[in-house]
């Protein structure tokens, strides 16, 4: 079956460490502790790369960037973005829309969203009103609720060029 428009979901969670810097969307956001990972953990762009992957039916972040190569050891994840954006060129497909939800306590991110749409759509070629980002809190409930942990899913829309 030759499909003309697929579509995927990501997710991914980070737990929160002191000591590090907040990366959401490739925006650094300024808070008390950051997310801890090999790469710069950003918890948004892994969610849309898994989505993608997952839309071409091509496996997930951990198999095409594994945490076990020094070359991914704090890189920025909008590089990874990029060589995702690579695989879907090569198979003829783009992005129609992305859409992320964040799930953290703290801190509010309304005011960097629109970087961070930006940083995406850029990368994927597409106009930033394709990129959908909205966040809600846990209410306080289990380890995201406490603020131990951030998470972001995210679903992609692909299609046939
Ligand atoms: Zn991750």
């Amino acid at each position: 079956m030759n499909m003309q428009v697929k579509i995927g979901i990501g997710y991914d969670i980070h737990r929160f460490v002191p000591g590090r810097k907040l990366v959401l969307g490739g925006v650094d956001v300024p808070h008390s502790k950051g997310l801890s990972g090999y790469s710069d953990a950003d918890i948004i762009i892994h969610a849309v790369c898994d989505a993608i992957l997952g839309a071409l039916g091509e496996g997930d972040i951990g198999l095409h960037f594994p945490d076990t190569d020094p070359k991914y050891k704090d890189i920025s994840s909008l590089k990874l973005l990029k060589k995702v954006q690579g695989m879907l060129e090569k198979k003829h497909f783009k992005v129609g829309n992305i859409d992320v939800m964040l799930l953290l306590e703290a801190p509010k991110i309304a005011f960097f969203k629109d970087r961070m749409r930006s940083n995406i759509s850029k990368i994927l070629k597409i106009a930033a009103a394709q990129v959908s980002i909205n966040a809600t809190t846990a209410e306080g409930i289990g380890e995201i609720g406490r603020g131990k942990a951030a998470a972001a899913y995210a679903v992609a829309l692909i299609s046939k060029k």
